[in-house]
């Protein structure tokens, strides 16, 4: 899968980024002080010492990454390109989730045009990239793909993307089971595995699917070979419903329909019971856990969260930043810090859970939760080119401590200077290459007032 050529030194790479900590997150965990990075074709070449690449390749490219920290790019593992990003923080935090969900963020979904579609993807992959997320898997409630990916496209993150996919009434875009499968089916021939942009099947979730959607989804999934994602039990209204739709909890429930399996991405499962728990864990099933919108939405994440035994249990699990009215931000390592601070109180022990891990679930842990730990989620020859390189001039790296600790503990994605994906750069000293971010902010301030006035909540934004 990459350019062996390259690796084996017969041919120079293409650049070099040389001088920094290079923390690779391979198995051992290797960060390389005065490190560097060699990029060839769309891949990681080689990771080494600085000194003797300069020493090798004279004459390449090279980008200087003198004391600063080079990382994988991070991955965010549930995030709604759509919707919020133009309501960002107009959601009161003064009513309930259900009420944020239902009279605020689905309202919003369906005023959208598909220019607010493609205007609030490119803010959304904006606003990741420029904190150092390089692949995000969109949450499955996107109404226009093709406007959405032109604006993930123009940014230049990786992710994976999906359309509405529920047969619920008062759900946005809800058809029969059939119907959501073919539109999902279409997707996936648009947005083949293998590019920038892929497609994925997503159900909306909750209590939101028929029991049939559920099936042939997966099935579809199955068949394609790829993941599915959808949302379940932030509070415990899922659990509620399906006992009394079924009788039973809904991870139980769907273990007796057969589509949980290493293809599934489950958002959130904050209110698990033991049975649920054991059965996430046997059909390695992932979470994308978002810690930000259960605290800023208040579902009880410090009473009944169980993540941090699942990961204890070697479950498969990423972090997600979720929505811009449920945390706010799309800043990935603020996710990590949360997540970070949230399982060492919960435990109140001698810690194996602190900074490298929460890192570990940004990167290599979190690839492979969403099935790409081939590809991306370290700095190894042969996996895809996505590189961030961390500037530590600022305050907040003055002076130098740990690196995770610094990364996690003490920064947040403002030090974040460029940006890689599959070797093309997307970040340059802070600055987006592919969109201009002025022009950006002026258009959603726009968008969000005509939207606001379209959801008869004018004052909302003032
Ligand atoms: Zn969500």
């Amino acid at each position: 899968m990459s350019d062996l050529s390259a690796q084996s030194g017969t041919h120079p790479p293409d650049f070099i980024i040389v001088g920094g900590d290079v923390v690779t997150m391979n198995a051992q965990r290797e960060v390389l002080n005065g490190g560097a990075v060699a990029v060839a074709g769309e891949y990681i070449a080689e990771v080494g010492v600085a000194d003797e690449f300069a020493i090798r390749w004279p004459n390449v490219r090279r980008i200087d990454a003198t004391e600063c920290v080079i990382t994988p790019g991070f991955i965010n593992a549930h995030q709604h390109f759509t919707g919020d990003p133009l309501i960002r923080s107009c959601i009161p935090d003064s009513i309930s989730s259900h009420e944020s969900i239902f009279q605020w963020a689905i309202p919003a979904h369906e005023a959208h045009t598909p220019d607010d579609e493609e205007l609030s993807a490119t803010l959304c992959a904006a606003e990741a990239a420029l904190c150092g997320a390089t692949t995000v898997v969109e949450a499955g409630t996107v109404a226009s793909p093709e406007r959405v990916a032109a604006g993930i496209q123009a940014v230049g993150i990786r992710a994976a993307l999906s359309i509405w996919g529920s047969d619920s009434d008062g759900v946005p875009h809800a058809a029969s089971p059939a119907e959501v499968v073919a539109r999902q089916q279409e997707m996936l021939a648009k947005f083949p595995a293998g590019g920038l942009v892929e497609g994925w099947i997503a159900l909306v979730g909750h209590d939101l699917a028929t029991d049939e959607l559920l099936q042939v989804g997966t099935q579809a999934a199955r068949d394609a070979g790829v993941n599915m994602t959808m949302h379940i039990s932030p509070t415990p209204a899922d659990a509620e419903s399906y006992l009394q739709r079924t009788g039973k909890r809904p991870i139980v429930h769907f273990a007796e329909l057969g589509i949980l399996g290493r293809h599934l991405l489950l958002a959130h499962a904050v209110w698990l019971d033991d049975q649920e728990l054991q059965l996430l864990l046997e059909s390695q099933t992932a979470i994308a856990f978002c810690p930000w919108a259960y605290l800023r939405l208040g579902q009880g994440v410090t009473q009944a969260g169980r993540h941090r035994e699942f990961w204890e249990q070697n479950g498969r699990i990423a972090l997600g930043a979720d929505a811009n009215n449920s945390g706010d931000v799309a800043d990935i390592l603020r996710v990590a810090t949360l997540c970070a601070g949230l399982w060492r109180d919960q435990a109140m022990k001698q810690d194996n859970f602190g900074a490298q891990q929460a890192l570990e679930l940004l990167t290599c842990s979190g690839a492979e939760a969403i099935g790409k730990a081939s590809e991306i989620g370290s700095l190894e020859a042969g996996k895809q080119a996505d590189i961030v390189v961390h500037d530590t001039s600022g305050i907040a790296w003055t002076p130098r401590g740990d690196t995770a600790m610094q990364l996690i503990w003490g920064s947040d994605g403002r030090a974040v200077r460029d940006v890689f994906v599959a070797a093309k750069q997307i970040v340059r000293n802070g600055q987006l290459t592919g969109v201009n971010l002025e022009t950006l902010k002026t258009e959603a301030a726009k968008a969000q007032k005509a939207l606001l006035r379209r959801l008869s909540r004018a004052g909302a934004s003032g």
